[in-house]
Parts: structure tokens; C-alpha cells; sequence
């Protein structure tokens, strides 16, 4: 009887949403005989190194996708016809076999640059590795990006200048043992639920300080001590300025400077011009509130600066988060456990997909591919000659497809269409490639652009590594077998390497962490033996095994061991508000939603309880326009336009609007058609949060 086949199966996993990485226990029920016959029963955390017994609610219930029927079951092949082109189903064979002909065809006409790869933040360590691996050594480019140049790597390039190493300076623990926590850009209880907890007990119960910088008044800044709302783009500014005040009155660490710091000297004269008046006039803060933050900063028994993309996502992303480090340098507060510096990543791998050599200019652990004996290491293992210079990111693909020297792009678990920035240039960019090859769990929109598609697993299906904010490695186990002819990542990438003539061969993800572990210092000591269960390893990790909770103990990661004071200047944002376009756009997340949903609005509950995006509009604003909550507007920028209902709310201010970017509903929602091309100048992560609009009212309510 059917009863005989059924199963009910308790599994290890690691949430996807976000990084902060919880893990728990998966409990299903799967009827052996028909593969289709599974369900998730629930979730239940038990002792995760993060989360210990907690989840929030996209981890709770938002794993629903994983049985829905919009998977893709089965490659798909464009067919093109004169009334409109079509997808049909394809077997493997066929669909790999025309990726590797096409593959080989626009290398051999137009050179391996001509090719381009991006990897997902939302796959496994393991699955960067290889991505890399075949740009690298199968095609030879070092075209290769991951979607940390939409978020994350403007802060990474902060932490770079100043300490040395990319990556949060401590733990979850140590942000609720510090004294104070500055949260600045970052909607932390909706965003990164699991950790906004932690610090919200610590604020409760141990009488930890809170300080809150942000353009919204969200939950956590109603429950600081101290809320400050600068105006749009000025970070910068107000982060010199009380770290100048500190210097100015003595009250910076000088014996933490003397043993471990750099550069003083040089660094203080570049902060001539922050003066609190400055910053004060430019901000919109009073220099009496500068003034007591800086006090609460210096008085405070460890501080951890919390930011995330309201920092990063500016043209001035880099120097603001490279800010941040500095103030943190000269009051002391590295190399102790309850402070730093603590980026908190989107994405639940966005750390290792770059940690794994998903970035245009490093191979694994950050090793430079312009280092001729780093190559050389490469180039033995690989058996292969590697191409010396770094390749094109995120950003410069979409302007070489655009110049017409990018033809080809092979893209997994990225939603690039709808999450990159101007989302009109990118979809024009995309429409233009010689053949697209997209890998995905749906049929997403950026889907519409492919010229072949991959059904892919999703990680219940599949084995591997993530990296957490906390540079905390940990294993996903296989809850369910891949659905119909989906296919794990990894299992995908091996297959198009070998029909282009590389003879890898990978049993299992494990015997790929090997062969990353053996070329990479930073990840020297990490195995699936020493990862086995909730097992977990913080990199850096010694050969040994040996792994660092706290990242700086005895030294920053430079050759002398001493950190680095960079000095700044101040630049102007980018489209800034003018009598057109009159009102600034600031955009982010939903706790309900994961980006732009192709997750979540798979799961009937959060789809029902928030289906559509929507802008938020001061209370003034709406009085002044005849606005409602319910209203339609229109907003046009520079570069787009769309249509979504209006939310009145005193979580903005003024002439200030807010939309989330889950758009999957109706993409005329789809907020990056109104954000420009704009980039941080150094990482080139596209400045979303400078956005300029006019809003024009459709239907009063
Ligand atoms: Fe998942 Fe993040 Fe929620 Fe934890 S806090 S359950 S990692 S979405």
C-alpha cells in the first residue's frame, strides 16, 4: 500500500534568505513511490551556531517554492518563429551539446573575452568554485562577477583599505556583548530578523546602547536611544566629522593607535574640512547631536558598527563604508570581542561567492589574478594557462554587451533583469547577446532573454557549502531528490566543463571543497569532516582546523600587521533632486519578501499577505499632493517610470519616498526601472539609494 512508502525524514539545512544563516532541521514527508508526493512538515531549529533556536518567518514558512509548480522541470531551447519566438523542451543532451557548440563558436570568432559568467549569491561555495573554474580554465576570462557588486562590495573595499580583510570583524555574539551598536543604512529587523533580535535583548535586558542612522524610521531606530535622520547621501560626512571631534579632543585611542594603526598623521590632516558645523549644515543634524553621539561613542565599552546597503549603495558606497573603518580604528575598537566592523550581507552566500573566487579580479580567498606566482599555483593545479588580467564585473558587462564586445552569458540564480540597476539598459543589454544561457529554479523574467534555460535545484536538493556574514562556514545536507529533471548547480557546471573538453570529475561537492581547500590559504583547514552536522568553521582557518570567531587577534591583514587610516574626501551624490525631479527615492526590503520574490511570492501565505510593492509617502507630502493611502502615483525618472499605490507613513520624511523591491507581481512595480547607472566609483555597485523622481498622482482614493 501507498502507506508503506511513506517516509518522514529529519535533514540539516541552511536558510537562503539572508546572511544571517540560520540553520535548522527540515522535517518532511515524501512517498517513495511518486516523486512528486512531498512535503515539508517543519521547520525546527535546534542548535544553530547563529540562530541557536530561533527563525524568522521567511525561514519559518517560506520554503514552499521548492514544491511549486512553476519549476522548471525540463531544459527549455528558444525556437525562433516570425510571429514570436518560443521555448521548447529539450533533453540535456541536446540543450549541453548546443551550449558547448555555441560556446566554442563565439570563442573561437571572437576570443574568450567575448564570454562572460556570473555566478549566485544564493548557491553553494562549491558552486562559485566551479563557475570561476570553467571562465577561468575552460574558457579563459576572467569575466566573472557574482551579485556582491550589487550590494556588498563597496564595504568589503572599506575593510580592504583599512584592516586587510573583507569580512565581519567578530560574531553574532560580539554585537550583542559590545556596549553600543551604531546601525547606519540598514533595516536590520526586517532584513536580518535573527540578529535585529539579538540586539534588540541585549538593548532590552543588558542595557546595551542604540544608536540608529537612517533615511526611515523603522523598528529599530523607534527603539534606539538615539535616532538620526541625515539628509539622503551624506553619511560620509557626518562619520568624518565626529571622527575629527574625537581626534581634535583627545579623546581618540591612542595607545591603540601607537601599537596598531597607520597612517595618523596623514589621515588627520585629510580631515581638515569635516567640521562638525559642516557636517551639521550638510547633514541636517544638530552639531549638539553629532557632539553626543561621538560622546556615546568614545564612552561606550565596545562598539559595533552595523551597515548594509542604505551605506553601500551610493556613489560614495566605498569611502562611506571605508569611513565607518576608520572611526572604528581611531577609537580603538578592533582587536576585541564586543566591537568592529560588521557588514551585514544579503544574501545567505553573498560572503562565499566571492570568498570562492566569483569576482572578476580573485581567485579563491581573495588571491589576485594579476599575481604572476598566484597564477602560476593556479595554472599547475589547473593544468591550463590562465589569463593575467582581471576581466569585466557586474557593471562593465552590461556597457561591453552595449559596445558590442560581449556576446555570450552564462548566468545562474540571479534575477539581473529586475535586481541590477536602470533595469530598461539591462533588459535592451540582455535582449542584444548572441546566446544567453540562464540556469534557474523558475522561469524568471531575465529568463525571457535566454537562448537556452537549465532547470536547477534549489538547496533542499542539492549538498554544499554557505558562508554567513560571520564568515561561517556551514553544510547543507539533501533534503528531497531534485524534482523532475532539475539538476543540482554543480552537477550542471561539471557537465558543460567536460563536453568543452576539461576532465573534471567530482563525486560529490566534498571532493570540490578539497580541491578548493588545497589552493586556498584562507580556507587551508576547512573539510566536511570538521563541518559534519551543525558543525561550523569561521574562516580564516588554519590547516589545522583551527578557525577565528574574532578575525583580528593578533594582527590586521597587512605585511607589518598594523591597520591602515585612509583618508577621504567628499563628493557630491549623483542625480540628485532638481525642480523636475523633485523627490528622492529611497528603496530596500520587506521582511515577507526575498528581493524581487521569485522565492517568496512561490509561498501562497507571504504572496497573500503582501502581494503587490507600493511607495511610502510622508504624511506633509500627501497632504500637499492630495494623496491617500491607496492612491495610484506614477513616478518617472531620469531613466524610467512606474506605477504603484501609495502608503502614507511617518517611516519617511518629508520629500522622501521609500519603495520595496519585490516587483514579481507586476512589473510595472519594478523600482530599478526608475534607478540610474550611476556606481559606486571604485567597485562599480550601482548607486540605487541616489534616485530622483516626480511623482505624479493617477486616482485619489
Ligand atoms: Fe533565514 Fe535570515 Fe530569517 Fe535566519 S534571519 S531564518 S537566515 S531569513
Amino acid at each position: 500500500s501507498a502507506m508503506r512508502h511513506n517516509r518522514v525524514k529529519q535533514t540539516k539545512t541552511v536558510c537562503t534568505y539572508c546572511g544571517v544563516g540560520c540553520s535548522y532541521d527540515v522535517w518532511t514527508l515524501e512517498n517513495g513511490a511518486d516523486p512528486n508526493d512531498r512535503h515539508i512538515l517543519k521547520i525546527e531549529p535546534l542548535h544553530g551556531a547563529a540562530n541557536g533556536i530561533s527563525t524568522c518567518v521567511k525561514g519559518k514558512f517560506g520554503w514552499e517554492y521548492v514544491n511549486s509548480p512553476d519549476r522548471l522541470t525540463k531544459p527549455l531551447i528558444r525556437e525562433r518563429h516570425a510571429e514570436g519566438d518560443r521555448f521548447r523542451e529539450a533533453t540535456w543532451d541536446e540543450a549541453l551539446n548546443l551550449i558547448a557548440t555555441k560556446f566554442s563558436e563565439i570563442k573561437r570568432e571572437h576570443g574568450p573575452d567575448a564570454l562572460a559568467f556570473i555566478s549566485s549569491s544564493k548557491c553553494t561555495n562549491e558552486e562559485s568554485y566551479l563557475m570561476q573554474k570553467l571562465a577561468r580554465a575552460v574558457i579563459g576570462t576572467n569575466n566573472m562577477d557574482n551579485c556582491s557588486r550589487y550590494c556588498q562590495a563597496p564595504a568589503t573595499t572599506g575593510l580592504w583599505r583599512t584592516v586587510g580583510y573583507g569580512g565581519d570583524s567578530g560574531s553574532i555574539t560580539d554585537i550583542e556583548a559590545a556596549g553600543l551598536v551604531l546601525i547606519v543604512g540598514s533595516n536590520t529587523a526586517e532584513s536580518h530578523p535573527v540578529l535585529a533580535t539579538r540586539v534588540k535583548q541585549s538593548h532590552k535586558l543588558r542595557g546595551q546602547k542604540l544608536v540608529v542612522v537612517d533615511l526611515r524610521e523603522h523598528e529599530m531606530a523607534h527603539r534606539a536611544d538615539l535616532f538620526i535622520r541625515p539628509n539622503p547621501g551624506t553619511d560620509l560626512l557626518w562619520l568624518s566629522a565626529i571622527t575629527r571631534y574625537i581626534l581634535d579632543n583627545g579623546l581618540a585611542h591612542t595607545e591603540f593607535l601607537k601599537q596598531w594603526v597607520n597612517g595618523t598623521d596623514t589621515y588627520w590632516k585629510s580631515l581638515e574640512p569635516f567640521t562638525m558645523e559642516m557636517a551639521s549644515e550638510r547633514c541636517g543634524i544638530s552639531v549638539e547631536t553629532l557632539t553626543q553621539l561621538a560622546r556615546m561613542i568614545v564612552e561606550a565599552d565596545g562598539v559595533c558598527v552595523l551597515w548594509a546597503m542604505g551605506v553601500t549603495q551610493h556613489s560614495m558606497g566605498s569611502d562611506t563604508s571605508t569611513a565607518i573603518s576608520n572611526m572604528l580604528l581611531v577609537t580603538g575598537n578592533y582587536m576585541r570581542p564586543g566591537a568592529g566592523s560588521y557588514p551585514l550581507r544579503g544574501h545567505n552566500n553573498v560572503q562565499g561567492a566571492s570568498d570562492h573566487g566569483a569576482m572578476p579580479n580573485f581567485y579563491t580567498g581573495y588571491q589576485k589574478v594579476e599575481d604572476a606566482e598566484v597564477r602560476g599555483k593556479f595554472e599547475r593545479a589547473w593544468g591550463v594557462t590562465l589569463p593575467p588580467k582581471p576581466g569585466l564585473d557586474n557593471h562593465q558587462m552590461i556597457g561591453a554587451i552595449h559596445e558590442g564586445t560581449l556576446k555570450c552569458m552564462y548566468l545562474f540564480g540571479e534575477e539581473m533583469s529586475l535586481v541590477d540597476s536602470n533595469a530598461n539598459v539591462v533588459a535592451d543589454a540582455l535582449a542584444k547577446l548572441d546566446f544567453f544561457v540562464m540556469q534557474e529554479v523558475f522561469f524568471s523574467e531575465t529568463c525571457r532573454f535566454a537562448d537556452v534555460i537549465l532547470p536547477a535545484s534549489p538547496s533542499l536538493e542539492k549538498e554544499g557549502t554557505f558562508t554567513s556574514t560571520e564568515r561561517r562556514i556551514q553544510r547543507l545536507y539533501k533534503v528531497f531528490e531534485p524534482l523532475g529533471e532539475s539538476r543540482p548547480d554543480w552537477c550542471i557546471i561539471t557537465d558543460i566543463a567536460n563536453r568543452l573538453g576539461a576532465k573534471w570529475s567530482y563525486p560529490s561537492p566534498k571532493e570540490i571543497y578539497d580541491e578548493i581547500a588545497a589552493l586556498t590559504p584562507l580556507m587551508a583547514g576547512v573539510t566536511y569532516e570538521r563541518l559534519e552536522g551543525y558543525k561550523t568553521l569561521q574562516w580564516p582557518v588554519a590547516e589545522d582546523g583551527s578557525d577565528q570567531p574574532l578575525l583580528f587577534t593578533k594582527q590586521f591583514n597587512f605585511p607589518d600587521g598594523k591597520a591602515r587610516l585612509y583618508p577621504l574626501q567628499w563628493n557630491e551624490p549623483t542625480d540628485q533632486p532638481d525642480a523636475e525631479y523633485d523627490l528622492h527615492l529611497n528603496n530596500g526590503r520587506l521582511l515577507e519578501h526575498f528581493h524581487e520574490g521569485n522565492m517568496t511570492y512561490r509561498t501562497e501565505g507571504i504572496r497573500e499577505k503582501t502581494p503587490c510593492a507600493f511607495v511610502e509617502v510622508s504624511p506633509s507630502l500627501a497632504q500637499a499632493r492630495g494623496i491617500e493611502s491607496g492612491s495610484w502615483v506614477q513616478l518617472t525618472s531620469r531613466y524610467g517610470q512606474v506605477k504603484v499605490q501609495a502608503v502614507v507613513t511617518d517611516r519617511v520624511y518629508g520629500n522622501q519616498l521609500y519603495m520595496p523591491m519585490n516587483s514579481l507581481q507586476n512589473l510595472d512595480e519594478a523600482v530599478n526601472k526608475l534607478t540610474s547607472s550611476h556606481t559606486d566609483s571604485v567597485t562599480h555597485t550601482p548607486a540605487y539609494k541616489e534616485t530622483s523622481v516626480h511623482m505624479q498622482v493617477l486616482t485619489s482614493r
